[in-house]
């Protein structure tokens, strides 16, 4: 299979796609296991809906279509979808097994390999999913605090603690969103003022950055605040984690947590997540009347898988996140140039930093345009770049794949530029979406 998608639509098609998305929609609810895969995120009957296969930075819908992948498949693949020492540790453990009757050796060897890496972490458990340890660590700090409050920022899953005080509340319990106050993302003034209000916070749970970095002072403001009140500070790395640098984004911007969530990065694909942080909170979950335990948790393949990936992140940091840094800054700046070229600078940016970049489409007075936003991935999307809005780099990115996808995107922008010119811009997204 050639490794270099042609750039030019394609006579192609998307049949089998829609096939699948028809059955699925009717078995399926959304169609799909995840928000950010349904296929109303992107390009309804344009946009693929389901892929098949995929090697290095690049997938394969089931209609043999191939891409550029910028989603990569929400975050976790971090070397590129096939590495040779993830795979190899994967088979091996799989011919031994996946789970057993008490722990695999494993679980301490990658523990102990965490405890290395993250500076927080001085002890570790492992979960499933992202899920899995936001709650737990919201459950934790209030265990460890007796308090019962949580001051939260940014999106960390489902867990009612962090839904109930938001628009996606419904199932759960009017009288939850009481012990949950939300602040303002680079807004230490809010955070600030639950403090005031309250002598009841556990902890400041919050992302230390997503497509937003954090301001001056913000991230160092909120460690003298949680200290200054006795409550933990919990940095959701569920995303930056393993992938802002080997240690996260505790790492890149200098402020260490009490306690930090991990999951995406650490095993390119396989389902595990992680809490690690201060010892004595930690052990809080072995005390009586704490529990946190999941069948599947310590699974073997995923913790062989995340062995080798944090080995690979390791002999190669440098490399690595130089290349991830360096696709990323090349298609922000690359993106901003093309749009200025076009002339629609003000219509169309890129910004945020390289591990995750994001695109925005905006009408002349500046809010969101969704149809200008669907025709930038319709005309993306025919042409082999498969980007959701944001572009999630790994180190199986290449410089053909960033000039490619500028290629891709001076067309792409030209064709937005003229729509938007003549004002049809609705009338040239193909799709529903
Ligand atoms: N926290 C953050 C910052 C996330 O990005 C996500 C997933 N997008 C979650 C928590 C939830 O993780 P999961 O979907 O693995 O449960």
């Amino acid at each position: 299979m050639s490794r270099e998608p042609q750039l030019h639509p394609r006579e192609r098609s998307i049949e089998r796609s829609r096939e699948l998305f028809e059955r699925a929609r009717r078995v399926i609810p959304d169609a799909a296991q995840t928000n950010s895969k349904r296929p109303e995120r992107f390009v309804v009957g344009v946009s693929p809906t389901h892929a098949a296969r995929a090697e290095g930075s690049h997938f394969w819908d089931v209609d043999g279509n191939e891409y550029i992948d910028y989603l990569m498949a929400c975050g976790p693949v971090i070397l590129g979808y096939d590495h040779p020492a993830v795979m190899d540790a994967v088979t091996e453990q799989v011919s031994d097994g996946s789970m057993y009757s008490l722990p695999h050796p494993l679980a301490v060897d990658v523990a102990e390999t965490i405890t290395e890496i993250v500076p927080c972490a001085e002890m570790v458990r492992f979960g499933k999913n992202g899920n899995d340890v936001t709650a737990l660590s919201a459950k934790l700090a209030r265990a460890y605090t007796g308090r019962d409050t949580i001051a939260t920022a940014g999106y960390h899953g489902w867990p009612d603690v962090f839904l109930s005080a938001s628009d996606a509340a419904r199932g759960i319990p009017s009288g939850v969103s009481e012990y949950t106050e939300r602040f303002g993302y680079n807004d230490l003034e809010s955070a600030r003022r639950i403090f005031e209000d309250s002598d009841d916070v556990a902890a400041i749970i919050t992302t230390p950055a997503s497509a937003r970095t954090p301001n001056d002072g913000f991230l160092e403001g909120l460690r003298e605040l949680a200290d200054e009140h006795g409550a933990l500070l919990v940095f959701d790395e569920v995303f930056t984690g393993f992938r802002f640098a080997l240690g996260g984004a505790q790492e890149r911007f200098g402020v260490t947590p009490d306690v930090a969530c991990f999951a995406k990065a650490m095993a390119n694909g396989y389902p595990i997540s992680a809490v690690a942080g201060r010892r004595d909170v930690m052990k809080t979950i072995g005390e009586p009347g704490f529990t946190f335990s999941m069948t599947y948790a310590g699974e073997v393949v995923s913790l062989a898988a995340t062995k080798a990936c944090l080995d690979v992140l390791q002999s190669n940091e440098e490399e690595i996140y130089d290349r991830i840094y360096a696709v990323g800054d090349a298609i922000r700046e690359g993106f901003n140039d093309l749009a200025a070229a076009h002339g629609i600078d003000d219509r169309a940016s890129a910004s945020g930093i390289a591990p995750r970049v994001v695109t925005r489409f905006t009408d002349e007075a500046g809010t969101p345009d969704p149809d200008a936003r669907s025709l930038f991935l319709q005309e993306a999307h025919k042409r082999g770049v498969f980007v959701p809005g944001s572009h999630i780099p790994s180190a199986a990115h290449s410089d053909a794949d960033v000039e490619y996808t500028l290629a891709v995107y001076d067309e792409v922008l030209a064709i937005l530029a003229a729509a938007i010119e003549r004002d049809v811009v609705a009338d040239r997204v193909d799709g529903q979406g």
